[in-house]
């Protein structure tokens, strides 16, 4: 069954060669009770190990069933220790965490038993070594003679067909000792036992075989195997494997016994989780925050597309308007003043098409909050001039003077427009009132053809003046004169503008851009939507209107419609007349910054290769603010990678140094694992194992102290910046961050992980 042959091992430490074992050969019976007797240092220990797969020889063969070992793999190895070795030492090496009947246990749950047979096949071993009643004591709840009776339970436990004894008695009183060699020499009967010993009297006494070793020879044998004796028993070798569960109840269990270690650890492990989940609720609240600023800011200041735009940008018009003006900015008085009418050919008409509107309709639904169409109508305006009398002015006379209608509210929530930009510098403005509002520039100036077409002259107006001036909405029937087929307009404007039909009108507000919006430099009329409410109900029916639905040129000018043209097509001629209100303005609210730049991208698209008169151009009015915010983001972000990744890799490296010194702290463990049969890989595991409990516990840890501090930063903020519970954390980053503590954690003890592993299990063994 077992057999020595020629077998040498030499140790070499510090240059110096010791011959432990030197050319030994011995053979074993299946059933015997051997006891190895040689003085300290003669290399008794050496053969027990050779013998037990723990070490392995340098050369010579251990046989094994008949086989050569020689080219045993480490699996082999691993599975022999633990089906056909029993190992017994003399300082007991029993697993100090957890209980008797775990440790006995160990051998079969390193094989995979189940737990039913280990329960039982281990009390069983118990109740022979008579310590049944102790099986859930802890090791070190037992004097030395108990213990040493769990570790000969422990190797009876899995039935191997060998017991490995190395001096079991060496630690333990004479009496004890009787005891002790009581069991094994009872155990004998049916296994192969070798047992190492210092006392020639006890090995006389209970062996049926004494063997004397003296430097690494043999030198004495009482009962040698003669070469014709058969040797038919079989050893069985059965391969092992530990499972993760096990691993984690055992490494579960060593941190149970330092419980204040383990929470100081984990918590050392969690700075780097509570550090990212605090800047993660942070910029989780920031970005909450800003995204509810950009929607505020860009509710008040939309993507216009209106009649008339700036044809130059902002920075050229303003310093235009510097050089050539030497008018006092924002003054206090109370005047409008004539501009220098050559800015306003810079003035770009936009004729929105159907083609337009159509063109918006594909816009990014994701990127847009709301848009509103705001309609209008044709409207012609008799003022009284006392020097120039009446005239005849209409918001839909292309070239002349700025008309625009009111731009209205969003929605009922949302701030107006009007409040948000501009200052309202006299009078007061009412939607729901037909009704002018003069925008003046930066200087309080307008061009001369807007004061015109008020029906006022002069270099200054008093803003009394403009406010009392009269002026006369004529409606259709009264303007259009039907001839036959077709109309002429009226050119008696006195009549007109005395007429009872005519809807009397004022100036309601002057207003100018805010000193804080500079952008808004525009200036020219608007009228309410009330105004083109009242003129289309006055003139939907009227006889023009009427003549004009049912004809296929324009009555007014007896052209024939074209399919092609932008402004000869019936509904542009209805719209005209006041049949039906055709949009004038359209404004784009964006969802956030980033979404308005790409409707600004789609919106530029629609120019390309047109000519410059079909170009739609628009007013961009957050122009200002989104660079800012921009920024801010930008910083958030940058500060946040680099907090993340430096706590993520502080926390790796720490939980690989706190890993390895509890590889170092569990040396011994390691060995007797191995000594029952642990793969490395076990080993790999239990380590693994105690990693992922604490990754578990510091993810956690981190979260909830993050959770907690959360509370103070949110007052420290709410001191500072007036905004309530800004720092939150969302539940997915919480579990993320659990996730990337366990996985981190993991990584930083892989390498110490694997040092346990490769220890060698004698030296392992030795160690205290
Ligand atoms: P015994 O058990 O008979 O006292 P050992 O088998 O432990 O003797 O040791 C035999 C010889 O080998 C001794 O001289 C010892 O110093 C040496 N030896 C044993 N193990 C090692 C080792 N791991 N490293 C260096 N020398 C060793
Ligand atoms: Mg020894």
């Amino acid at each position: 069954m077992l057999e020595i042959k020629n077998i040498s091992k030499s140790y070499t430490t510090g240059g110096f060669t010791q011959k432990a074992l030197n050319k030994f050969n011995l053979k074993f019976r299946k059933e015997e009770f051997v006891s190895i007797l040689g003085p300290s240092g003669s290399g008794k220990t050496t053969l027990l190990n050779i013998i037990g797969g723990l070490d392995h020889y340098d050369s010579g063969d251990l046989i094994i069933n008949g086989s050569s070992t020689k080219s045993f793999t480490d699996k082999e190895w691993d599975a022999y220790r633990n089906n056909c070795i029993g190992f017994i030492f003399q300082s007991y090496n029993l697993i100090g965490h957890i209980s008797i009947l775990e440790n006995v246990e160990m051998g079969m749950t390193l094989s995979g038993e189940s737990s039913k047979t280990k329960r039982k096949k281990a009390l069983d071993a118990l109740e022979k070594v008579g310590l049944k009643e102790h099986a859930h004591k802890k090791p070190n709840q037992l004097s030395g003679g108990q213990m040493q009776r769990v570790a000969i339970a422990r190797a009876l436990a899995t039935n191997p067909d060998i017991i490995l004894a190395d001096e079991p008695t060496g630690a333990l009183d004479s009496k004890t000792s009787k005891q002790i060699m009581e069991l094994i020499k009872d155990i004998s009967k049916n296994k192969l036992v070798i047992m190492v010993t210092h006392n020639r009297q006890l090995a006389e006494e209970y062996s049926t075989r004494v063997v004397e070793l003296r430097d690494g020879h043999l030198v004495k044998d009482t009962n040698p195997v003669a070469n014709e004796e058969k040797n038919e028993k079989k050893l069985k070798i059965k391969k092992t494997a530990m499972n993760f569960l096990t691993a984690l109840n055992l490494s579960f269990n060593n941190i149970k016994t330092k419980k204040g270690r383990t929470y100081l650890t984990a918590f050392a492990s969690s700075i780097g989780i509570i550090g990212i989940a605090l800047i993660l609720s942070l910029s989780n609240g920031f970005q909450i925050e800003i995204d509810n600023f950009e929607k505020t800011s860009l509710s008040e200041a939309p993507i216009i597309i209106s009649e008339q735009a700036m044809d130059i940008d902002k920075e050229t018009m303003m310093s235009i308007q510097k050089t050539k003006n030497s008018k006092k900015e924002y003054p206090d008085d109370k005047n409008v003043y004539i501009l220098d009418d050559i800015i306003q050919t810079m003035v770009h008409t936009n004729i929105i098409t159907q083609d337009y509107l159509n063109y918006l309709k594909n816009i990014d639904k994701e990127n847009v909050a709301s848009i509103s169409y705001q309609k209008s109508t044709g409207i012609n305006i008799v003022n009284y001039n006392e020097e120039k009398g009446y005239n005849l002015v209409s918001n839909n006379s292309r070239g002349g003077a700025s008309w625009t209608l009111l731009p209205s509210k969003v929605d009922e929530n949302a701030t107006g427009i009007i409040e948000n930009n501009y200052d309202i510098l006299a009078g007061s403005i009412n939607d729901n009132e037909p009704g002018l509002i003069l925008i003046v520039d930066n200087r309080n100036q307008i061009y001369s053809s807007t004061l015109e077409q008020l029906g006022l002259s002069g270099d200054k107006v008093s803003f009394k003046d403009i406010l009392s001036k009269e002026l006369k909405v004529i409606v259709n029937d009264d303007y259009y004169n039907k001839i036959g087929d077709y109309f002429i307009p009226n050119k008696n404007y006195e009549e007109l503008y005395n007429s009872e039909n005519s809807i009397p009108i004022k100036v309601q507000a002057i207003i100018r851009g805010k000193e804080d919006k500079k952008f808004l430099s525009g200036n020219g009329i608007a009228y309410t939507n009330s105004l083109v409410e009242k003129v289309i109900e006055s003139n939907k029916n009227s006889e023009i209107v009427k003549t004009q639905k049912i004809k296929d040129y324009n009555v007014l000018t007896n052209q024939k419609f074209e399919a092609e043209s932008k402004t000869n097509n019936k509904e542009t001629i209805l719209g005209y007349l006041g049949a039906e209100s055709i949009p004038v303005a359209i404004s784009i609210y964006p969802n956030n910054f980033e979404a308005k730049d790409n409707i600004l991208e789609y919106l530029d698209d629609y120019n390309i290769g047109k000519k410059d008169d079909d170009k739609i151009k628009y007013i961009d009015m957050a122009n200002m603010i989104s660079s800012l915010s921009g920024n801010i983001m930008n910083a958030i972000t940058i500060v946040l990678i680099a907090f993340s990744s430096i706590s993520l890799v502080v926390s790796s490296i720490m939980i690989g140094i706190i890993t390895y010194i509890s590889v170092l702290e569990r040396t011994k463990e390691i060995g007797i694992l191995r000594a029952l049969g642990a793969r490395k890989k076990d080993v790999k595991r239990v380590f693994n194992a105690e990693t992922f409990i604490i990754g578990i516990l510091s993810g956690f840890l981190g979260i909830v102290i993050a959770r907690l501090l959360i509370i103070p930063t949110n007052i420290i903020i709410e001191n500072i910046s007036e905004l309530p519970n800004v720092a939150k954390l969302n539940a997915i980053h919480a579990i993320i961050l659990v996730v990337i503590s366990v996985t981190l954690t993991i990584i930083g003890g892989l390498i110490p992980a694997s040092i346990a592993s490769k220890k060698d299990p004698v030296e392992a063994l030795r160690t205290e």
